[in-house]
């Protein structure tokens, strides 16, 4: 008999999850409340950052970013290839351009050196991306950002709840961003954070999130008109996030430190089960790193193989696995080989890029469904053995 689909990713939505929804919707307010604020001071307060400003999605949370960067026409803003395409998409937005570095073919993060190789007078910043929630080399990118004063915006998109050297993350660049789509470590359906300790871009992150429209004692031309009175001081979006999410941000946020525990167990017990397995290599762990394990992402050893990824792939499928790819290299996207971005940029990328498979990891996930992905995928690779 076929078990049962396992996906994989998959929010955990609680009863007190539910009931903090249903409590908006009996109050006055929906959106603009204080729902929002307290969402963003607690979230604040659990990465160690001193301002967190809510946002529709992550996406709009790395166009914000690239906006109170100063981001505009031909800057060019060094990215990480393996990712989703929202890490560079961010860039266009603002009329800049995304440059790949490569990855270090070890962490599948992008590689310091190959930043320092693509700086150039035009570069201003680095979207360094935590890949399935493990920490880049911070240090070593600070280092590079003070060289060449660039700004470092962090996707941390999946990297809620993980620690670089004992920090977390979301507490250590100018800025960093989260999103809380439900395959993420919390998630209001739809949602994004930014955090900053910076009082000047985080004044400009709710600029850009409202309009461009403040009402701000502080930042306004004429501070005598009247209590009505408001400026547009720039062009922004209505990129908010309404009180109903955030009150299921605040609920989820009371949940976070369960939810990594789990997804870090789950990836120890594969990475126990993969360890000896001929054919696949295991993700790899940096020590000064503790990741919040977004994904978990296994190399198949081609050479070892009868068949390739896309054979392991459909085999999986059909055994109810719920496997994906993560990710296409950006630059293979159409849109992007119409903008002149060509193969062979990225060897490590392009090369992990025919090998990776992630496979269903969730902390809603239960031992006997860990058990059965281990047990098929050792199946499959073991029968596809040269
Ligand atoms: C999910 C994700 C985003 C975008 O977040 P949304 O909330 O879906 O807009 C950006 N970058 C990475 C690496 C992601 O995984």
């Amino acid at each position: 008999m076929k078990k049962k689909f396992i996906p994989y990713g998959k929010q955990w939505i609680d009863e007190e999850d539910i009931q903090a929804v249903v409590d908006v919707l009996r109050s006055d307010y929906l959106t603009t409340g204080h729902k929002v604020e307290e969402f963003e001071e607690k979230f604040a307060e659990y990465v160690g950052a001193k301002y967190a400003v809510t946002i529709s999605n992550g996406t709009a949370a790395l166009h914000a970013a690239c906006y109170a960067a100063g981001i505009g026409d031909g800057d060019e803003v060094i990215t990480a290839p393996i990712t989703f395409a929202a890490s560079a998409n961010c860039v266009l937005y603002c009329g800049g351009k995304p440059v790949f570095a490569d990855i270090d073919p070890k962490t599948y993060n992008i590689d310091s050196e190959e930043i320092r190789k693509h700086i150039t007078s035009k570069t201003k910043a680095i979207i360094p991306v935590h890949f399935t929630g493990q920490p880049c080399d911070m240090k070593e990118i600070h280092k590079i950002a003070e060289e060449y004063n660039l700004t470092v915006i962090e996707d941390a998109a999946h990297a809620l709840g993980a620690q670089y050297q004992g920090k977390n993350i979301g507490s250590i660049s100018d800025m960093t961003t989260f999103s809380f789509h439900p395959v993420k470590h919390i998630t209001t359906g739809e949602g994004g954070m930014i955090t900053t300790s910076q009082k000047e871009l985080y004044e400009k992150l709710l600029l850009f999130r409202s309009h461009g429209i403040t009402r701000n004692k502080e930042l306004l031309h004429n501070k005598e008109e009247g209590p009505w009175y408001y400026e547009q001081l720039d062009l922004g979006y209505n990129y908010r996030m309404t009180d109903i999410q955030c009150a299921l941000g605040i609920s989820q946020l009371r949940k976070l430190d369960k939810f990594v525990a789990r997804r870090r167990e789950i990836a120890a017990r594969y990475n126990e089960a993969f360890k000896n397995l001929e054919g696949v290599t295991v993700p790899y762990q940096k020590e000064d790193t503790n990741s919040s394990w977004h994904l978990y992402v296994i190399k198949l050893e081609l050479e070892k193989l009868k068949v390739g990824r896309k054979e392991i792939f459909n085999l999986l499928k059909e055994k109810n696995i719920g496997v994906n790819v993560h990710y296409i290299p950006v630059y293979y996207l159409p849109y992007y080989k119409s903008l002149g971005y060509q193969k062979g940029i990225c060897y490590n990328a392009e090369n992990l890029y025919e090998s990776m498979i992630t496979i269903p990891l969730f902390p809603r996930m239960r031992s006997e469904d860990v058990e059965n992905v281990i047990t098929t995928i050792c199946d499959v690779v073991n029968n596809n053995l040269i």
